[in-house]
């Protein structure tokens, strides 16, 4: 029986690219998204893979639609946290609603979902959870304290939560992603991306397909002494 992948945000952008990914190495998925009802269907009519809408941010909805996945797909094996946003200010103008978004749907959303799908995973004595960091969250950003501090939340949580799973065969890695060329990043001035361009080795924006890979690697079955890992898939910025 194919296991079940639910990736959050996953029908477009980055986690569009997850999600067709691991179907195409046989999971059985099923992806979330906040609103864009018509990226949703769009994906669906293309990929056969249903999409759930829920606020990632909001335990109680993800409570229920852990619930309704469960019951209608089964249960959940592979869990993609992929869901985010920015809300881009430096401190001067930085709000603490932009402060909390960028948190609870970044961080608040990895607690929230493991939280909910934990108990299956360590019982049925397997699971594969992927939690997407960011290099921000690694090195900073300027203009970026909330994002930034949620992805480098990201990155401790997987450590720790790694321990916990450790004997019960559940992993739970990290990928930090550079720079990718999806709407999020499109949304960065022109002039901006020349210079984030000219600091990558590689020389190229990364592909949502470059970040797919390593959750297709780090949730295989037999991936199963990688654990409390940090992916970092920046074409080398990492070295900047
Ligand atoms: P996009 O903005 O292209 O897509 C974001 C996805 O998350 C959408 O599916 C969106 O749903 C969903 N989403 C946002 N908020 C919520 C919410 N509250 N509840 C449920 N779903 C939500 O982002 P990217 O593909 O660029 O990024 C994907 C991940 O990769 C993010 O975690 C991002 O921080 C991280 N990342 C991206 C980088 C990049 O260069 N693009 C670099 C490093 C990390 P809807 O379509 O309905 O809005």
């Amino acid at each position: 029986m194919a296991r079940v992948a639910l990736v959050t945000g996953g029908q477009r952008g980055i986690g569009a690219a997850i999600s067709e990914a691991l179907q195409a190495a046989g999971r059985k998925v099923v992806a979330s998204y906040a609103g864009n009802d018509q990226a949703a269907k769009a994906f669906t009519d293309r990929t056969g893979i249903p999409c759930y809408k829920f606020d990632v941010a909001d335990f109680d909805a993800c409570a229920e639609a852990v619930k309704r996945i469960e019951a209608e797909v089964g249960p959940i094996e592979i869990l993609v946290n992929n869901a985010g946003i920015t809300r881009d200010a430096t401190m001067k103008r930085l709000t603490r609603e932009m402060w909390d978004a960028v948190i609870d749907t970044n961080l608040g959303s990895c607690y929230n979902m493991c939280k909910l799908t934990w108990d299956g995973m360590t019982a049925r004595k397997f699971g594969r959870i992927v939690n997407i960091g960011s290099i921000n969250g690694q090195a900073g950003q300027y203009g970026q304290v909330n994002y930034a501090a949620a992805k480098s939340g990201i990155h401790g949580f997987t450590k720790a939560l790694a321990l916990e799973g450790a004997r019960s065969q559940v992993t739970v890695n990290a990928i930090a992603p550079g720079y990718v060329d999806t709407e999020m990043v499109r949304a960065v001035p022109p002039d901006v991306l020349e210079k984030i361009i000219a600091r990558i080795p590689v020389g190229r924006l990364g592909r949502a397909q470059d970040i797919a890979r390593g959750v297709v690697f780090l949730t295989a079955d037999d991936a199963d002494f990688i654990t409390g890992s940090t992916l970092s898939i920046n074409g080398g910025q990492h070295m900047y």
